[in-house]
């Protein structure tokens, strides 16, 4: 009997099963549901997979999370700072550059008139700044040569493991980087910036101290059809349209919704038949880095730290663009929700981007070292218990043949029934809430039989 078949039971499957109207089956690799939104379970607290706050805008999602049954969330004001020249500032760093050292604030802010001048001065009548082809190119015409210095190169050098300049401009218009106008510049630099600047001002919690993977839970509760876990499908025959899982069962389908990633997901047609030469040069020019993550847990409860900011408790989390530390971003679950810590306690996620090769439990001693030096922790010594998890695939490289290897994949597999979705699977960059929307929109192509 052929059926629709769901891969993987991340946000995006589960989605897709509970907006669904056609029989599907659920089959996920793991012996748990919800992907990359998954919470574990460690003695004395819970740790999402790193950070994972929940950003809701379109209403109907909205709707749909919540009534969805036994998930109370919380709303937070986001608490995001900076660390570097030895000092704490607000987030976004482009509009907060005040209680920076005053030769670094100087340069970011003269940098960023200057960006901002040059197409002033040159009028209309003068040949204009071409369009930015890399995303360093964009990064210095929205906001200068200081800012791209001080924190844009560095930053994002450690997040993406390459040089801006190596990444495509294309991107860079979605809404995740905020673009502060002139007045949030210059409010910024002289100690009155405004908190709530960027696409991420507020966000949503689970406020039972259960973590992210409630909303995954949440959704289960709805689902009539029972997930198939520790089902990992190894093979795919795009010509038979079958699957077949690492145990042995061969399924046949009639359409395939895959949410495993796309490079995995094209290796396990290429075990099933040739590909093409096009789709398999597109396959090997897909990149993408692994985030490795501390879970740490330290003695003592949230405080708060000293910097431009009236005193509000312990950051959410905090950005490290410097190269000294190991790590580009600290989080803390327990200053979202205390409830994610047993007794006196706070829980941290230390987040390190790499492409596969670095060993990061040898750096263990120096990410605690840095969490100390930045106190987070009160000393290498209040620390309890540290575990070493990695994510492959985290972030995706959008280079010079992201956009071309990545429709030349998605539309090969679309002629033949597949439709590859979710954040892996479309191989893009983007949110919990898109994950849903992405199952919303798989669940409309089953249902279009
Ligand atoms: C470091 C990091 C931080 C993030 N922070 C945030 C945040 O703060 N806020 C936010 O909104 N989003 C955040 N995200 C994004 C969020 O995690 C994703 O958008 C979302 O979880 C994607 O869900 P998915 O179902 O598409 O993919 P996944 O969660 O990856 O689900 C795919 C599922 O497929 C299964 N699978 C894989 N291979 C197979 C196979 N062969 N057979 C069967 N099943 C298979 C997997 O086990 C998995 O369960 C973050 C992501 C990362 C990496």
């Amino acid at each position: 009997m052929t059926q629709n078949l769901i891969l993987g039971a991340g946000l995006t499957g589960l989605s897709t099963a509970a907006h669904a109207e056609v029989d599907v089956r659920v089959l996920e690799a793991t012996p748990f549901i919800g992907g990359k939104a998954r919470t574990r379970k460690r003695p004395g607290a819970r740790f999402d997979i790193t950070g994972h706050w929940l950003h809701l805008r379109d209403e109907q999602i909205q709707h749909w999370v919540e009534q969805l049954p036994g998930l109370t969330l919380s709303r937070h004001n986001r608490k995001a700072r900076i660390f570097s020249s030895g000092v704490y500032t607000l987030y976004p760093f482009q509009a907060n550059t005040y209680g920076l050292p005053p030769t670094v604030a100087r340069a970011c802010l003269q940098g960023f008139v200057d960006a901002r001048l040059h197409d002033v001065e040159l009028g209309t009548e003068a040949p204009r700044r071409s369009d930015p082809v890399t995303f360093a190119d964009w990064i210095e015409q929205k906001f200068g040569s200081g800012i791209a210095e001080h924190f844009m190169f560095p930053y994002n050098e450690k997040i993406w493991t390459v040089h801006p300049r190596e990444l495509s401009a294309a991107w860079c218009e979605s809404s995740y980087i905020p673009i502060p106008k002139v007045e949030d510049i210059i409010a910024g630099a002289v100690g009155a910036s405004r908190e709530a600047l960027g696409y991420n001002t507020h966000f949503l919690y689970p406020d039972d101290g259960g973590g992210i993977e409630g909303l995954a839970q949440a959704i289960k509760r709805t689902l009539t059809v029972e997930i198939e876990c520790e089902r990992a499908v190894a093979c795919i025959d795009l010509a038979k349209r079958q699957v077949t899982t690492v145990d042995g069962e061969i399924i046949g389908y009639h359409k395939l919704v895959s949410t495993m990633a796309l490079s995995s997901l094209i290796d396990a047609c290429a075990k099933g038949g040739d590909l093409p030469a096009e789709v398999a040069q597109a396959r090997r020019l897909l990149r993408s880095t692994t985030v490795s993550h501390l879970d740490v847990l330290a003695k003592g409860s949230n405080h708060d730290l000293e910097g431009p900011w009236d005193g509000s408790g312990q950051p959410h989390w905090v950005y490290f663009p410097e190269r000294q530390f190991p790590f580009y971003r600290v989080g803390s679950f327990s200053a979202v929700e205390p409830k994610m810590t047993d007794g006196d306690t706070r829980n941290f996620y230390v987040e390190i981007a790499h492409r596969g090769k670095r060993r990061v439990e040898d750096e263990v001693d120096n990410c605690l070292a840095g969490l100390a030096e930045a106190r987070l922790i009160d000393g290498v010594d209040s620390v309890l218990a540290v575990h070493v998890e990695h994510v492959p695939n985290a972030y995706v490289l959008q280079d010079p043949n992201y956009q071309t290897s990545r429709t030349v994949l998605l539309d090969y597999l679309a002629k033949h029934h597949v439709l590859s979705t979710g954040r892996y699977g479309n191989w893009e960059y983007s949110a919990m809430e898109d994950a849903l929307i992405h199952g919303r929109k798989a669940a409309q192509w089953l249902n279009d039989g």
